[in-house]
């Protein structure tokens, strides 16, 4: 066992934090909370950790559940896939496996809602399967610590990390105690922002923080390239000083809100002459938006305007587009009311 394994054991023992599941020396429990941890907090946990076990002290208990007790012992704790999932993996216990968790990292991953880190954590803490757990947490941890370069979102960098440390939680001789170590680290010691190195069981042999180098670890996902969409923004008053806006056509994330009309998508003729003001740029989560502004003289008369076009008086009592409001707020001076 490397010196680094062994520190890791002596910390987890000396401040292993009590949870009602670890120790827990029934399986079905250590399930449970797992699947309870999935996508929720320890402390959240720990109540509904307690009364679920109440409610459905067992795996044929569980099988057995109504929808209305079950999803009430869940209220609140939400992704309710979960406990559907939970249920219908008891089900599937109790007709092929006698009604008990399968020994091996396999048996449980084929259970329904049981993932990679679930069945390591399954497998380890149960059965003493040397098997590492591999969340973003603990990839944090050895890509600080190794100087790894992956980007850790991925199966395979996941996989090779995992390929690393099997052979350390073997040699540990205590997989159960190495994981928890792991989870307990990455989650409380080596945190995202502000590691707490002076802490960590890890520092004399951590290269991240040898070289000052915590915050350049795990490297951020590359930017994607996103798609680039142009067009333009006109400001044009009518003889009543109102501004013309359009109506944003039917998109999920903008519909109904009022935007600056693209001068080529005008209700009457296009204004003769435009004067450009600038450009717009805005990042959506799918594309990256530029629009040219361009402005108008204000028109002699008030065209009547079809339906998803109007003559604002006060166009900031309308709900209006990011780009609109930005842009009215930096020139609308540019094109006055009178
Ligand atoms: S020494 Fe610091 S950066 Fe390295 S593993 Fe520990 S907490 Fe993380």
């Amino acid at each position: 066992m490397e010196p680094w394994v062994s520190d890791l054991l002596a910390w987890y023992r000396s401040r292993e934090r009590p949870m009602p599941w670890r120790g827990h020396p029934d399986p079905y429990a250590v399930w449970v909370s797992e699947i309870m941890l999935q996508q929720t907090q320890v402390e959240t946990v720990r109540p509904y950790f307690t009364r679920f076990l109440a409610a459905f002290p067992d795996i044929p208990a569980l099988a057995a559940a109504e929808d209305e007790p079950l999803l009430k012992a869940w209220e609140g704790l939400g992704y309710y896939t979960r406990v559907r999932n939970l249920r219908k993996a008891a089900q599937l216990l109790m007709a092929e496996h006698g009604g008990t968790l399968p020994r091996t990292v396999e048996g449980l991953r084929a259970l329904p809602g049981v993932g990679d880190y679930t069945a390591a954590a399954i497998a380890s803490i149960c059965f003493g399967l040397p098997v590492p757990v591999v969340d973003g947490n603990v990839a944090r941890v050895f890509a600080r610590r190794n100087l790894l370069d992956g980007d850790f979102h991925k199966p395979a960098p996941r996989r090779a990390l995992a390929d690393w440390l099997t052979p350390h939680i073997a040699a540990s001789g205590a997989p159960a105690a190495f994981n928890q170590a792991m989870m307990d680290l990455g989650a409380q010691v080596c945190t995202p922002r502000n590691p707490r190195c002076e802490d960590c069981p890890l520092r004399p042999t951590c290269q991240a923080a040898e070289q000052g180098r915590q915050a350049d670890f795990p490297a951020p996902p590359p930017a994607k390239a996103l798609p680039e969409r142009t067009g333009a923004a006109l400001l044009l008053r009518d003889a009543r000083g109102r501004l013309l806006l359009a109506k944003h056509p039917g998109d999920r994330l903008l519909a109904g809100f009022w935007e600056l009309p693209d001068p080529d998508a005008l209700p009457f003729p296009k204004p003769k002459r435009t004067r450009r003001l600038g450009l717009y740029r805005q990042t959506f989560t799918h594309f990256r938006l530029t629009l040219e502004i361009r402005a108008a003289k204000p028109l002699p008369d008030s065209p009547a305007l079809p339906e998803g076009f109007c003559w604002a008086d006060d166009p900031a009592a309308l709900p209006l587009t990011t780009a609109a409001r930005k842009i009215l707020a930096a020139h609308a001076a540019s094109t006055p009311a009178h």
